[in-house]
């Protein structure tokens, strides 16, 4: 698939549909981000003074929590973050925002690393790495809440959670000041060296910004700095006893990496007046270099039919909803890439649908046919029967002499890509076909096999059927069809006779029995969490459904994470975990149009 801003067109396209860029535009044009120094790595005011000029024009950052694994809602930021960092000379960070002890793990800071590549980015920009951890700036972060104790900016609030909520006030009511609001700087200094050094209990007190408690913005009312929290962090271990606030870690870490825009999802607007006060007052004191990060904030991106809070998809494996964080009905980018959706799909959609200031929801039927614009050119075709019933070929032996004979067949491995060569099967006496090929009793406008009709097998001859075999139930068990001579396909008769219908079938004495898991979406409902609905009552108990198939010969032996389009049903894939050499596994990635709702 082309990339979608290759185009001088196409990027006009996208940028009117994306109004970062107009941002990026106008700040170069301004000059703002000219003259800013970067020492090679992050740091403060006087590291980056000492360094170059800025080989990067912008600088954002990819700033995942590492918590749980990516979903699709991710795959947007991450290339929105990237792609802006590409298309204007800038550099992107992968920034792990690991500054919560509790539930950060190195599984996922593996996990996320492991799928921002997957997705095609690099984080490494002519051999120099961009990975960054907010753990390592812990030690700034302490210096920067001693600085502002020192200038009177925050204190160290004594008050319970209980009288701070409670002194918060709400949207209508200015709250009210602690009684330890008014306490000097020494003391405070003393205090939050005492909670650093293990002396309070968790949660006996912790250190505020002193801003103004009857601002109407809820989030200037005071907001935490840093609470003490006995827990083991992944990098640090139990060297801190306190931990910063998001709130306060997140924009000293956009402004150590010298970021230049700093964006965000919308929820975090109301934070943007802290974002700045706090980089101000740095920024004063010396501690920070500038031009500050600015932060920008854009509309969440969802998919029809799925959840995309990490808390959310957690319950569905926790609970045994679904197998596992890369079950392939998940979300998740690692479980996207199991059920087959390749990488350059998921970009082409995330970077079709712009940016705006609204969050956005995407019909699943989009990342559908991004997928089979890209699998159309890049996958194999082979023939499956996925619902087999068995055809007989009563004349077999009259044609072809004799019941062993097996007659070669061959088909483009690629309709369009004739370099690609031929796939070698052969016919006999018994195939398969599928169940839906053959109505006993037609239904008005069928074209397949129904007594009295000639179909022609696919790669093969025509047929003409005369009935079936049942079992003592009445169900079907075999159709049987005798081969209307020198019709092959490929052969001069193969026109002699016209027929509308064409069926696919694979040798019964060739056919490869695999596991097919036929996928559909994992909820009934487009939006399952709407409006506080709890959405486990909206899961689609169908969502998952295993079948035995039959393949042709020449998928013996290929290799996990294979796709193929197997002829007539759509787009399925060698799965990456259970498939191996004599017991194949395929899941169904997607049908071969939009059958939505059908
Ligand atoms: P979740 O709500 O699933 O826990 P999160 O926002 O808490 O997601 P983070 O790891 O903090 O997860 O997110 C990393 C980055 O991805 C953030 O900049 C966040 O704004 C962005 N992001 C998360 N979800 C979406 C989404 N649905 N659309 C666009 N960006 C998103
Ligand atoms: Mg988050």
């Amino acid at each position: 698939m082309s990339a979608p801003n290759s185009h001088p067109d196409a990027n006009e396209a996208l940028k009117s549909n994306n109004f970062l860029r107009a941002i990026i535009e106008r700040d170069l044009e301004a000059g703002l981000t000219q003259g800013r120094k970067f020492a090679g790595t992050p740091g403060d005011a006087a590291h980056h003074e000492a360094g170059q000029l800025d080989p990067a024009r912008i600088r954002t950052r990819f700033p995942p929590e590492p918590n749980g694994y990516l979903h699709i809602g991710h795959a947007k930021s991450i290339c929105l973050n990237f792609g802006l960092a590409r298309d204007y000379g800038g550099i992107c960070h992968l920034r792990f925002d690991d500054t919560n002890p509790e539930k950060e793990e190195q599984e996922y800071v593996d996990a996320i690393k492991e799928m921002v590549a997957w997705l095609g980015w690099d984080w490494d920009t002519g051999g120099t790495s961009h990975l960054f951890f907010a753990s390592n700036y812990f030690d700034f972060m302490y210096r920067a809440a001693e600085y502002l104790i020192e200038q009177g900016l925050a204190y160290v609030d004594e008050q319970t959670p209980e009288e701070m909520r409670a002194n918060r006030g709400d949207f209508t009511t200015p709250g009210k000041d602690s009684p330890f609001r008014a306490r000097m700087p020494a003391e405070n200094l003393a205090r939050f060296r005492e909670m650093r050094d293990g002396k309070h209990a968790d949660g006996a007190m912790i250190l505020r910004a002193r801003i103004d408690m009857a601002s109407p913005n809820i989030n200037m009312r005071d907001p935490a700095l840093y609470r003490i929290r006995r827990a083991t962090h992944h990098n640090t271990g139990d060297q801190w006893c306190i931990y910063p606030m998001y709130t306060f870690a997140h924009p000293i870490e956009d402004a150590l990496e010298r970021i230049t825009h700093s964006l965000c999802t919308l929820e975090f607007e109301d934070q943007r007046p802290f974002y700045d006060w706090l980089l101000n007052a740095l920024a004063d004191g010396g501690l920070l270099a500038r031009p500050l990060p600015h932060q920008y904030e854009f509309g969440r991106f969802n998919l029809s039919y799925v959840v995309t809070s990490k808390r959310k998809l957690k319950q569905l494996v926790d609970e045994k909803h679904v197998n596992g964080w890369d079950d392939p009905r998940m979300p998740t980018l690692v479980g996207m890439r199991r059920r087959g959706y390749t990488p350059e799909a998921v970009r082409a959609m995330v970077e079709s649908t712009g940016v705006t200031k609204t969050n956005a929801w995407l019909d699943y039927s989009v990342l559908d046919g991004y997928l089979r614009a890209d699998l159309d050119a890049k996958a194999a075709r082979a023939c499956a029967v996925l619902e087999p019933l068995k055809l007989k070929l009563t004349n077999y032996a009259e044609i072809f002499g004799s019941l062993d004979h097996l007659d070669a067949c061959s088909a483009p491995v690629h309709p369009h890509q004739p370099e690609l060569g031929a796939r070698a099967f052969s016919f006999g006496p018994e195939l398969w076909i599928e169940r839906e090929d053959f109505m006993e009793v037609p239904v008005k406008g069928y074209q397949r096999l129904f007594p009295g009709n000639k179909t022609r097998l696919k790669y093969g001859h025509v047929i003409e059927c005369t009935g079936c075999e049942k079992d003592e139930a009445g169900n079907i068990t075999a159709v049987l069809a005798s081969i209307v001579p020198d019709t092959k396909s490929g052969t001069p008769g193969a026109d002699a006779i016209k027929v509308k219908g064409v069926i696919t079938w694979v040798g019964v004495h060739e056919a490869i029995a695999a596991e097919v898991r036929l996928y559909d979406r994992l909820f009934t409902e487009e939006q399952p969490d709407a409006g506080g609905r709890d959405f486990l009552e909206v899961l689609n108990p169908g969502s998952k459904k295993i079948v035995t198939a039959y393949l042709e010969p020449s998928l013996a032996s290929v290799a996990a994470d294979t796709k193929f389009q197997f002829e007539r049903h759509g787009y399925f894939v060698a799965d990456r975990i259970d498939h191996q050499a004599g017991k194949p596994v395929f899941n169904k990635i997607t049908g071969l149009r939009d059958s939505f709702g059908k």
